[in-house]
């Protein structure tokens, strides 16, 4: 039977980027031992008060069909954390609480394309990007971002594709370069925005992940709020990955419409989930800082290690959980690189291609294991590079 071309073209040609990481998986159900820098998941679990949260809200019966666009006590708290961290006014009724972001990317992408219409995205980029675009049937066209520009994209090269555009899609914090856009990349980004009227698509997922500079969401800029979908979750500010909460913050107009979108896709999200992301978020900016501490600190810890040798060297990042190499001076690609290093280090980073080509020659690192292991990882990487150039 023929299947759409929406889900058989759903990943273009070639490769979806994941094929190290299932690699190292598959080494890891052999019996291998691999130190797994890949994936962006905590290496602590949903902290005990949460779930607490969440079982005594299952006990309590909070098991059942939910209202779609979430309880409204969630709807305010985010609204509340989102207005007070942006100063934009932001009510229940500009929040959609989704099944975590990527959900909310899809949602988003569906909400502004028609089919047919182009939507660009940033590369280097979340690797679920182009196939999230192409699931709604739209076009993706990617912006190219240069190391030398610290990855941060330029106003003159969203202009060079920007015409005739629908929707653009941005990510501050930056997977997967740890880069944090800076206040006059977000103005070019509005510019562009305002000048072809299109509509902005903001992943902030790592907004809690800044440690430099502040997280600066471009919904705040002037004229922008109208035109803006700001998409949050929980996966990566409360190490809440596979309880899939999230959200979309955007104009009445829009929110009411992807409530109805919901309804039709997933009718919800469950309530006892919900209750746990609200006593979660309740807990404020003491319980995120817990939860992100060690990224910092283990960039610290790498940057040491790193600052040794010429052969790798980090992007200058400002966020996230990940770091990002520039490995070119190895004369390797990224894949070639990764793939070496695990099999004869038994360490598994992600090729900077499987973000797409304007991170060629870079690997990123995912911080997730405690410091001592990450310090040793750190360290035989290191070795490895440069056993490469004698
Ligand atoms: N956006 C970015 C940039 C991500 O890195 C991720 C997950 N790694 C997501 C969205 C989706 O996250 P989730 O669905 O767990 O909220």
């Amino acid at each position: 039977m023929k299947l759409s071309s929406r889900i058989t073209e759903l990943t273009g040609s070639g490769s979806d980027g994941w094929e190290l990481f299932i690699k190292a998986r598959e080494m890891i159900a052999e019996g291998q031992q691999i130190t797994e820098l890949t994936i962006g998941e905590h290496d602590i679990r949903t902290h005990p008060d949460i779930l607490e949260a969440m079982r005594a809200s299952a006990a309590a019966g909070r098991t059942g069909y939910m209202l779609v666009p979430g309880s409204q006590s969630l709807r305010e708290t985010v609204a509340a954390r989102v207005q007070e961290r942006t100063g934009v006014p932001t009510t229940p009724d500009n929040v959609l609480i989704t099944q975590g972001g990527q959900s909310a990317l899809f949602a988003t992408h569906a909400a502004v394309c028609d089919p047919g219409d182009t939507a660009l995205y940033c590369a280097p980029y979340y690797a679920t990007y182009p196939g999230t675009i192409r699931g709604v049937s739209a076009i993706p066209e990617v912006i190219q971002t240069r190391p030398e520009n610290l990855f941060q994209p330029q106003l003159a090269e969203i202009e060079a594709v920007a015409s005739g555009a629908t929707s653009l899609l941005v990510n501050s914090p930056n997977n997967p370069t740890g880069v944090v856009y800076s206040r006059e990349t977000l103005d070019g980004i509005a510019t562009a925005c305002l000048r072809h009227d299109l509509w902005l698509i903001s992943d902030e997922v790592y907004d809690t992940q800044v440690w430099d500079d502040a997280h600066i969401s471009p919904r705040s800029l002037p004229d922008m709020a109208e035109r803006t979908l700001v998409i949050g979750s929980m996966s990566k500010s409360h190490a809440m990955t596979g309880s899939r909460i999230g959200w979309i913050v955007g104009p009445e107009p829009a929110i009411d419409r992807l409530i109805s979108l919901a309804l039709h896709t997933n009718f919800g999200v469950a309530g006892f989930i919900q209750d746990a992301a609200e006593y979660a978020l309740k807990r404020g900016p003491d319980l995120e800082q817990l939860i992100s501490a060690p990224f910092p600190r283990r960039r610290d810890i790498a940057r040491r290690i790193l600052s040794t040798q010429n052969l790798l060297q980090p992007v200058p990042s400002g966020g996230t959980m990940y770091l990002m190499l520039d490995i070119r001076a190895t004369g390797l690609t990224g894949n070639a690189f990764a793939n070496a290093l695990l099999e004869s280090k038994n360490i598994a980073v992600m090729p900077g291609e499987s973000y797409g080509l304007a991170a060629a020659g870079h690997i990123r690192i995912a911080m997730t294991v405690e410091d001592k292991e990450f310090e040793t990882a750190m360290i035989q990487l290191v070795e490895f590079a440069k056993g490469l150039s004698v």
